[in-house]
């Protein structure tokens, strides 16, 4: 065996050492700064007035209607594949194939694969093993590592098992290396890294009825066998590129911002980023303070929000400790607020601009009809896009540049933005806004981009043009039961899951984080939390019940599916724009996120497992229960 691969003299077990190098010491940063300026962080009051009438709606339909169909988008391959290699770690730690068994494997390592692990060793499961693409955990954070990243969601409600850890993140919104290096110290407390294969991309996983197994084969010429598959690898995973006229002919650098190359020095160069969504927000900032030149190209303007960064006061470091389930009851308050409740009796500063605005939305004097009560959130969020609109005007001096950066469609129908430096960096002599609406940047030479007619020459290109939502990779090789794979099920019959953690024709085959089963939350480690309980019970129950394979019935998944349309549906005025989130307007209603389901995720899962009326479990396969469970 090579040293990646030892036996554990305890329970005869494979461990393994597969964890790469770093690829370099260049590779470090920082977040969001702490702004002295009080006026940066701060919203302006809406405008006296303001209404969300006939006249606004109009313009944020034109808004909406100019952008149709102007998204296209391609996959990193052929002569873009390069854009997709690992660039933080060293090369893959050599091994030999694995073909042998364990119970439970994981597909991913980043958040929600440490949080799982760490549940089911509490339940008790440890013969768990995790396939991971890239060289070290951390999935978002492992591969996004670009200057000034940071997590938009307050640290303290976002970071996992911070009790667990005995850990405070050093500000309110921690940076993405600092977050990374926590989730390596996760790793290395809990197990984790023994029980990895890290640089290994699971290529196929079939359902093998005989055996009631999973066969997983891997780029590493794995074919290992699996009880069950749990399927952590995230909702933006896949990062995609803008398919542009002439892109291949570009002869200075480019990348992705999903793989910054720290080895491309920026410093006084001509720089071009061509995207303004959540990632370029924090980049532009970061990046106009070395480069000698940049140009940012956008299609379609973010809402920039108040950022309000800070540091982790001494007196939350001395108490926070004392305090029983600190992060936890924080996560909870926090969620109360992302479903639309106030977590101000806590005393915590969450979201900060807008609270004025929400304690106005709660004054009703009689309950209101969901219709009512979309209308009403519909001119608060108006209210809220004034502010954002007035900030733009506040801080950027051009007419013409502010004019450009305001964006005219419902708040969070496009991933909100929180940055307190972002809209400052246009008022700089070398930074250049180059407004590429409704279409966005259509033609690249081997020079740099032409818009316009006007070209525009760069050094290095940059593309922050996002990711494939809730669309991985993986989805396109799970072989269920009739020999489909997951996304050819759900092409053929739309999105169907049960809770979205379960696809019928798939046993023993659990989805974090999938579509219907998340999102419509602020907080996705609190979704991730609330799917590891979930897959733990389902294991649990199992062993109970010496039960060899679970699946859903055709009922369940057809009463959930058609759940998460009416939700989609209701909730759908207040995303009418055309983003992502909305598979660029044309994903069938319910079949991406779970929007406004909230509460009642829980009210169908409480009913399923108190009922189990949902449920195939099966005791009859021609397979011995696993040893361990006997
Ligand atoms: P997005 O998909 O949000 O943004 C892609 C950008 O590329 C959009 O602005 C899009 O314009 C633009 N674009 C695409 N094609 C063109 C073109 N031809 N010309 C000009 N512009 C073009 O990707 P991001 O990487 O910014 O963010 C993805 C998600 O990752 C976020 O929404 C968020 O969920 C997550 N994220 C989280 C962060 C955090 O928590 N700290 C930080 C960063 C990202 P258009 O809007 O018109 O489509």
């Amino acid at each position: 065996m090579s040293p990646a691969i030892r036996n554990d003299p305890a329970t005869g077990r494979k461990l393994f050492a597969t964890r790469a190098a770093k690829a370099s010491g260049k590779i470090s940063g920082k977040g969001y700064s702490i702004i002295a300026d009080k006026a940066l962080t701060t919203l302006p009051p809406p405008p006296p007035g303001a209404a969300f009438n006939a006249e606004e709606q109009r313009r944020y339909r034109e808004y909406k209607e100019a952008r149709v169909g102007a998204a296209d988008y391609m996959a990193m391959e052929g002569d873009f594949a390069r854009y997709l290699e690992d660039v933080y770690s060293a090369s893959p730690v050599p091994r030999e194939p694995l073909e042998d068994e364990c119970e439970i494997l994981v597909i991913g390592a980043g958040f929600g694969a440490l949080l799982l692990w760490y549940r089911l060793m509490q339940a008790g499961f440890t013969d768990v093993r995790f396939c991971e693409k890239g060289g070290d955990v951390g999935g978002t954070w492992y591969w996004n590592r670009y200057p000034g990243i940071a997590c938009d969601v307050e640290s303290y409600s976002y970071l996992p098992l911070l009790e667990e850890m005995g850990h405070i993140p050093s500000m309110k919104f921690a940076s993405g290396f600092e977050i990374l290096e926590y989730c390596q110290k996760m790793a290395e407390r809990f197990g984790f890294y023994d029980r990895s294969l890290f640089h290994t991309t699971v290529e196929e996983t079939a359902w093998d009825e005989a055996t009631g197994r999973w066969i997983v084969r891997t780029d590493r010429g794995d074919a290992m066998r699996a009880r069950f598959v749990v399927l952590a690898n995230g909702i933006l995973t896949t990062p995609r590129l803008a398919r542009i006229k002439g892109m291949k002919t570009f002869r200075g650098d480019a990348f992705h911002t999903s793989r910054w190359n720290y080895n491309i020095d920026l410093i006084d160069k001509r720089v071009g980023i061509i995207g303004t969504g959540a990632t370029a927000v924090q980049v532009v900032p970061e990046i106009a303070k070395v480069v000698g030149a940049l140009y940012v190209f956008q299609r379609t303007p973010s809402s920039i929000d108040v950022r309000d960064q800070r540091e982790t006061t001494p007196a939350e470091y001395a108490s926070w400790p004392h305090e029983p389930n600190w992060a936890v009851n924080r996560r909870e308050r926090h969620a109360l607020i992302s479903a639309g409740r106030s977590a101000l009796q806590a005393n915590d500063d969450f979201l900060s601009g807008k609270i004025v605005d929400w304690k106005e939305r709660k004054k009703h004097d009689r309950k209101l009809t969901p219709k009512e009560m979309i209308e009403v959130q519909l001119s608060t969020n108006f209210r809220i896009m004034e502010q954002i609109r007035s900030r733009v005007d506040a801080i950027v001096k051009d007419p013409k540049t502010a004019a450009a950066l305001k964006p005219y469609y419902p708040y969070g129908c496009k991933r909100p933005t929180f940055h307190d430096e972002y809209l400052p960096t246009f008022n700089l002599a070398h930074v250049h806004l180059i407004d590429c609406a409704p279409s966005g940047v259509k033609k690249i030479n081997e020079r740099g981009v032409v818009h316009d007619g006007v070209e525009y020459p760069l050094d290095v290109l940059i593309y922050a043009t996002g990711f494939e939502w809730m669309g991985t990779g993986t989805f396109n090789m799970i072989r269920g039961r009739d020999g489909r794979t997951l996304r050819e099920k759900w092409e053929a019959e739309g999105t169907r899951t049960f809770l979205g953690m379960h696809s019928r024709g798939f046993p023993n085959l659990f989805i974090m984080n999938g579509p219907q089963g998340g999102g419509g939350q602020f907080n996705f480690t609190r979704v991730s939390e609330m799917h590891a309980n979930y897959v733990v019970w389902a294991l649990d129950m199992m062993r109970t019940k010496n039960v060899r394979s679970i699946d859903v019935t055709r009922e369940a998944e057809d009463e959930y599916t058609r759940h998460c349309a009416e939700m989609d549906l209701l909730s759908a005025p207040l995303r009418d724009c055309i983003s992502y989130y909305n598979g660029e307007g044309k994903a069938q209603p319910g079949s991406l996120a779970y929007y406004g389901g909230g509460e009642r995720w829980h009210q169908r899962r409480i009913a399923a497992q108190e009922k189990m009326a949902p449920y195939i479990i099966d005791n009859k396969l021609g397979v011995e229960p696993h040893a361990e469970h006997r």
